[in-house]
């Protein structure tokens, strides 16, 4: 994702202006929603220094790119960008080239000494400090700020929504995680949970509302364990639903421990919370969640997929899953592939387990499973989750759905693609012709695929 900006401070600066030129930055987004919310917050402080921004690193005078962690891939991909940025920098030495996230906070003044053509590094706390961190580079020195906080919320700071069309908008509603999966390197990169203060939330979904917005998702790395001085994720949701009942709210992402039947009880209640929920399961043996310190059982997750369809028949259910974790076995994995069978998720996620230094895995367990096997093993839960997934979208034939146009179809211009109010992918043939993102269409359900449902609108409501 890219965006452009312009400012003027600071001695080098002033070297260089003209009376009308402007500087310009351009940010980079790797990762999970949660880093595409944190970018648009730190548009939002750079705009209230006076930046304006560019699409393309080639014209930018500030190149910010936000990275993951997740997995060793994730990384490797940065460093390319970053041989990229260098380049740029050949022709425009005055560029200043920042990174951010879980890899700047993983990595912290290793990545200023093993890439030069880095000046700045800020982790997913240290944005606040960002105008400072650039005006310490102009004064000719690296900076670097990577503490991570048990306070920061941002909730006084507004992000700059980068999406073209002002549809959906997400808004962070907590940071960090204390869990301690032991796979995962999210809590040394974004640190211990906080909620943050439900009135701030609100006061952005009431704005998001009156500017248009049709749909808001909250995020958090775990939703459910959301604390706001005792008021918890469920009477959040009914605080969101009531304050915006004309727009749709997502959230993403649930922990099976966590999650309640109180939130189930509120989204059945209010016509603006969509049935869509994001559960990630990451394995099906119980010996393989033991190791990777999730806090349930497979039959524990069951129970609470049970849960879900009791309050919600019209969910859609979608999942996270890792294969070959460390010390898997044929026996553990055919039970994930068994679990699969008997949830029979909408969607699936599903990731080779990928060490990362640090975690509790890499320091417990030996990452003994061979590629070749976690290859063949992810190659087997695609092929049961894209069967699977094809059967719950073949259900939807003939039936009636309210979509939300979000943006034209990639494959045909004629046609817009959208979600269904319980989140499904959906395109609407020949909609261009009469619709846009933003609009809720009432389309019949024609065909299907694993991935995605196909229609045409019966009406634009
Ligand atoms: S819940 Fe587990 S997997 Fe998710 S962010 Fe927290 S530690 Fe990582």
């Amino acid at each position: 994702m890219a965006l452009a900006h312009e400012r003027v401070f600071g001695q080098r600066a002033e070297a260089i202006i003209y009376p009308e030129a402007s500087y310009k930055a351009y940010i980079e987004t790797y990762g999970c929603q949660m880093n595409f919310a944190d970018s648009e917050l730190v548009a939002g402080i750079l705009q209230t220094t006076g930046y304006t921004f560019t699409p393309s690193p080639e014209e930018a005078d500030l190149i910010l790119i936000n990275t993951c962690a997740i997995r060793e891939h994730a990384e490797e991909k940065i460093w390319q960008r970053l041989k990229y940025f260098a380049s740029i920098k050949r022709q425009r030495s005055h560029l200043i080239v920042g990174v951010l996230g879980c890899m700047a906070e993983r990595l912290k003044k290793k990545l200023l000494e093993e890439e030069p053509v880095v000046d700045l590094i800020a982790g997913p706390d240290s944005y606040r400090h960002l105008p400072q961190l650039i005006r310490q580079v102009e004064s000719g020195t690296k900076a670097i700020h990577v503490l991570l906080s048990r306070e920061e919320t941002y909730a006084d700071m507004a992000p700059l929504r980068l999406s073209p069309h002002r549809v959906s908008a997400y808004i962070s509603i907590m940071r960090g995680c204390n869990n301690m999966c032991s796979f995962c390197i999210v809590p040394f990169t974004r640190g211990r949970e906080r909620s943050r203060p439900w009135e701030s939330i609100v006061q952005e979904v009431e704005g998001l509302a009156k500017a248009g917005y049709k749909e808001i998702t909250l995020l958090g790395q775990n939703v459910d364990s959301y604390n706001d001085r005792g008021l918890r994720f469920a009477q959040l949701l009914s605080k969101v639903a009531e304050a915006a009942p004309n727009v749709w709210i997502r959230f993403a992402t649930s922990h099976p421990k966590d999650m309640l039947d109180d939130v189930l009880e509120t989204i059945s209640l209010y016509p603006n919370l969509t049935p869509y929920i994001h559960l990630p399961v990451q394995a099906g043996s119980d010996a393989v969640l033991e190791r990777m310190n999730r806090g349930y059982s497979a039959e524990w997750y069951i129970q609470r997929i049970e849960a879900i369809r009791r309050y919600l028949p019209e969910a859609v259910i979608s999942t996270d899953i890792i294969v070959g974790f460390c010390g898997e076995t044929e026996a553990d994995f055919e039970e994930t592939l068994s679990l699969m069978r008997t949830v029979r998720f909408d969607s699936v996620y599903q990731f080779m387990y990928s060490e990362r230094p640090g975690t509790l895995a890499a320091r417990r367990y030996a990452d003994d499973v061979p590629p070749q096997v976690k290859q063949e093993r992810l190659e087997r839960v695609i092929a049961l989750a894209q069967a699977i997934s094809l059967e719950r979208n073949q259900a939807q034939l003939n039936s009636q759905q309210r979509v939300l146009v979000e943006k034209p179809s990639r494959r045909d211009p004629n046609d817009l693609a959208g979600r269904t109010f319980s989140g499904r992918a959906i395109v609407v043939r020949g909609a261009a012709a009469f619709a846009q993102p933003g609009d809720i269409l009432s389309v019949n359900v024609t065909g299907a695929s694993s991935a995605t449902l196909i229609g045409y609108a019966a009406s634009s409501n």
